[in-house]
């Protein structure tokens, strides 16, 4: 029988999940921002942690993940890089958990990146639209797939730093917006597919208009009870599908 439970800030796992103590105490001092003793903390651009992120690809084959273009993207991408480096911690980059990055947001589980990223189905060479950039970690993973992306973050330090790493990290074509996901990115529309990490309460119309016919669209729905929807436009008419229960930061309505 599969377990639901949930697992700290960011998004839900089904299949279960332990809370080691070496995980409570660096997250509560990566949610301060402030240095954690006894765990090597840091890790500049010259770091790699090749076997951390093995072990991450392993859990995510145990959760069965099956797309391999999925597993190389994640192997790939340097996902310590894209935390903050005050809050990044060697074991913690890469666990089984969201993690924060300041502001109040998270980095999401490396399982929700790899699973919402297979149900995409995503070919290369198409344009994606994610809402949420936070730390640009999903954002590379879709870019790593072939896809041309463009992402939104509300908090302008949030698009700042992902948008320096993304070019440090040589994935300077995604396209990053300081703005409203609401609103999408109509200059770009359509887009083969739509990704949002923030929960809205309601499925946000100008996303749907913006996918074009054949699209598919991936986002979690709700309050505290969340789930992750899965919608596709097909001769014009919407289709929506109920998966897993999820749980992320709120989508925010913009000021204007
Ligand atoms: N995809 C991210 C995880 C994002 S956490 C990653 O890979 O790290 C969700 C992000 O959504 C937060 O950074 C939050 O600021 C942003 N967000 C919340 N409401 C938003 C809105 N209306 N428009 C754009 N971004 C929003």
């Amino acid at each position: 029988m599969t377990e639901r439970r949930r697992i700290g800030p960011g998004a839900t796992c089904p299949h279960g999940i332990r809370f080691p103590v070496s995980y409570v105490i660096p997250f509560l001092a990566a949610l301060l921002g402030i240095s954690c003793s006894g765990q090597p903390k840091g890790g500049g651009e010259d770091v790699d942690w090749p076997e951390e992120r093995a072990a991450m690809v392993r859990q995510l084959l145990n959760y069965r993940i099956g797309d391999r273009r999925v597993i190389a993207a994640m192997k790939k991408v340097r996902r310590h890089l894209y935390i903050p480096e005050r809050r990044r911690y060697r074991g913690s980059a890469y666990g089984d958990h969201a993690w924060p990055i300041g502001h109040g947001q998270t980095i999401s589980q490396p399982y929700i990146v790899a699973y919402m990223t297979e149900r995409m189905q995503l070919n290369p060479g198409e344009k994606v639209l994610e809402i949420g950039t936070g730390s640009g970690y999903q954002a590379a993973i879709l870019a790593e797939m072939g896809a041309k992306v463009y992402t939104i973050e509300i908090i302008p330090e949030l698009a700042d730093h992902a948008r320096r790493v993304l070019a440090a990290e040589g994935y300077d074509r995604v396209k990053v917006l300081t703005g409203d996901g609401y609103k999408g990115w109509p200059e770009h529309a359509p887009f083969d597919a739509v990704i949002v990490t923030c929960a809205p309460e309601e499925m946000p119309q100008a996303l749907v208009d913006q996918l074009r016919d054949g699209g598919r669209m991936i986002l979690p729905i709700g309050v505290r009870a969340q789930r992750l929807v899965i919608l596709r436009k097909e001769q014009g008419k919407v289709r929506q599908t109920d998966d897993l229960m999820v749980r992320f930061v709120p989508m925010v309505k913009g000021k204007h």
